[in-house]
């Protein structure tokens, strides 16, 4: 509870959502002695991990690198079951994780924020419920999560369709049966190729709509092997720093010292054909101009085509799943089975490169001039990334400016995290910062902890409210930009520039740099919040 100018607020800290970021700001800030309450709108914690319950959903970062690292007995008693965890493994983590520390009794669930307003006069927000209650709290905290606005398209006769129809990011918390049933899938991203083998198994056919085929690498996914856990436990927390300092946050098998054409053609089809065995995000940092080289990175490419028309049996199909594009400039895939899977007898590539979708019918969807019948249709047509959740939200700031207009032309924050004109609010893993091309949970822990000790730090200095300035802001969204735009992650069409969204502005989202990201932090802290005003 704090105290200015004769107001005494509810809370020190609302944090909204009860995923990863929300579930540690509320041990953080509660251990810190923050007053806190978690707002959420599912019916239970976990936020990805809780709607994305599709057949297959899975981490693509191993489960012991895809975990907390801020509590050591936490991190040596908990056992992961496999070496990269499904959806239903998550969740159980993220269930224990808040029984073990107590904090299920400072979650609301089922409530969702609809606005939240600053009162510049007191510094402090009015948050307010979708149930009309308000509670006014000194900080705002947004764990709101980078990927969880559902995007679906629309589509010319969808009310006319009577079959089952799911967005594979609000999954029921029911089961739903598959077996036997007639499925489409929409979409070749990271959820689909996740979802395709595993609903070949269960459908009696599968179409699966396509519309850019993926470049995707196996995940060699396995029982965690107990040599490899007793290793990284026998020294977890030099691990985790270590990886703390690696690009991506992750432990990455790269190779920054050689070039691509340095080595010659065997050499290099030998270290790819390793690097395939691997698996995870190996072939990014393959070499050191992989991901930023056009000429290099399109012997990737080659090699994974080449790998597409070994696996499937039929030419012309495989050549329909073969990418054009530069590899990495869509987010990088890992499957289990995706392109055998199209060799199955229940399994339809429907090629909608050319003409999209014309129309959902009664009875199905109908394209390049076939009604494809289908009892259910799975959309795996992605997200409103990092910034759909936060628009949806009446937030303002100073002089009721609302945040969706400040962000009009496209988000605004310093490092990502501190928007100007909105004081004493933080969005964690927002757009600017590292977030999505890092382990999320090495970001979210970075940025959860910078927010603890500002606030910390501010209690200590009697400070009552920190805001970015716009001198800082501007050439930060500027460095983003500038940034993202000397790799290949910026080569094409990508949910990273909101590509996706039809008339989202064309911004280019993360901070490609991670460990110049966490330097950067640093430095601010260090110079007393460089960037930020302070009263
Ligand atoms: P996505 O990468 O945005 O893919 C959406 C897919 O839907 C694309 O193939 C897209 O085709 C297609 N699509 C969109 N609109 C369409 C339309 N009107 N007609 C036909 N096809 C359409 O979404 P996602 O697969 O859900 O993945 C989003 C992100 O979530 C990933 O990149 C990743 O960061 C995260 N994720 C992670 C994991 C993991 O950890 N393993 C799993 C799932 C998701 P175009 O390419 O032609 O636009």
């Amino acid at each position: 509870m704090s105290t200015v100018n004769s107001v005494t607020t509810d809370l020190d800290a609302v944090v909204v959502g009860a995923g990863f970021a929300g579930i540690y700001s509320l041990q953080n800030l509660r251990n810190k002695g923050f007053k806190t309450r978690v707002y959420e709108a599912a019916g239970g914690v976990g936020g990805t991990w809780y709607w994305n319950r599709y057949p297959g959903a899975r981490c693509d970062i191993p489960s012991l690198q895809y975990s907390y690292s801020f509590d050591e007995t936490l991190q040596q008693e908990w056992q992961w079951k496999n070496k990269y965890s499904d959806q239903a493994d998550i969740l159980n983590y993220a269930n224990h994780v808040v029984d073990r520390f107590d904090l299920r009794k400072d979650i609301q669930f089922d409530t969702r924020i609809v606005s939240a307003i600053f009162d510049e006069d007191h510094n402090f927000w009015t948050i307010t419920t979708d149930a009309g209650e308000s509670v006014t709290a000194r900080h705002f905290v947004l764990a709101t999560g980078c990927l969880s606005t559902s995007n679906i398209p629309e589509f010319e006769g969808f009310d006319d369709y009577q079959g089952k129809a799911y967005h594979s990011g609000r999954w029921p918390q029911e089961p739903v049966d598959l077996t036997g049933k007639k499925v489409a899938i929409i979409g070749s991203g990271s959820t689909a190729i996740q979802a395709i083998p595993a609903v070949a198994e269960l459908a009696g056919h599968l179409y699966s709509f396509q519309r850019t085929p993926q470049f995707t690498i196996p995940q060699h996914n396995e029982p965690l092997n107990p040599e490899i856990e007793k290793q990284i436990k026998s020294r977890y927390a030099t691990y985790r720093d270590e990886n703390y300092h690696s690009p991506f946050a992750q432990e990455v098998s790269g190779n920054f010292e050689t070039n691509t054409f340095d080595v010659s053609d065997e050499e290099r089809t030998a270290e790819y054909e390793r690097r395939w065995q691997m698996g995870g995000f190996a072939f990014l940092v393959a070499y050191a101009d992989s991901g930023s080289d056009r000429v290099a990175n399109e012997t990737i490419a080659d090699f994974v085509r080449d790998k597409i028309r070994g696996i499937v049996n039929d030419p012309a199909l495989a050549e329909k799943l073969c990418p054009d594009f530069v590899y990495a400039s869509k987010r990088p895939v890992l499957d289990t089975n995706y392109f055998e899977t199209f060799n199955r007898d229940n399994v339809t590539l429907v090629d909608i490169r050319d003409n999209g979708i014309e129309r959902f019918t009664e009875t199905g969807i109908r394209a390049n001039g076939i009604n494809h019948e289908v009892d259910c249709v799975i959309f795996a047509t992605g997200f409103d990334a990092l910034t759909g959740t936060l628009n949806k939200m009446e937030i303002r700031g100073r002089g009721g400016r609302l945040l969706k207009d400040k962000w009009a032309e496209g988000p605004k924050a310093y490092l990502g995290l501190c928007a100007e004109g909105f004081p004493n609010m933080y969005v964690i893993t927002g757009p600017g910062s590292p977030s999505v091309l890092t382990n999320m949970m090495v970001a979210i822990e970075q940025h959860v902890n910078f927010i603890a000790d500002t606030m910390v730090h501010m209690r200590a200095n009697d400070q009552t409210r920190i805001e970015a300035k716009l001198e800082a802001e501007e050439p930060w969204v500027a460095h983003v930009s500038e940034l993202g735009h000397t790799t290949l992650f910026t080569a094409g069409a990508n949910w990273y520039f909101g590509d996706n969204i039809p008339g989202k502005p064309r911004v280019f989202l993360p901070h490609v740099d991670w460990v110049g990201y966490v330097e950067k932090c640093e430095d601010v802290v260090d110079k007393n919040y460089d960037g930020f005003s302070l009263a």
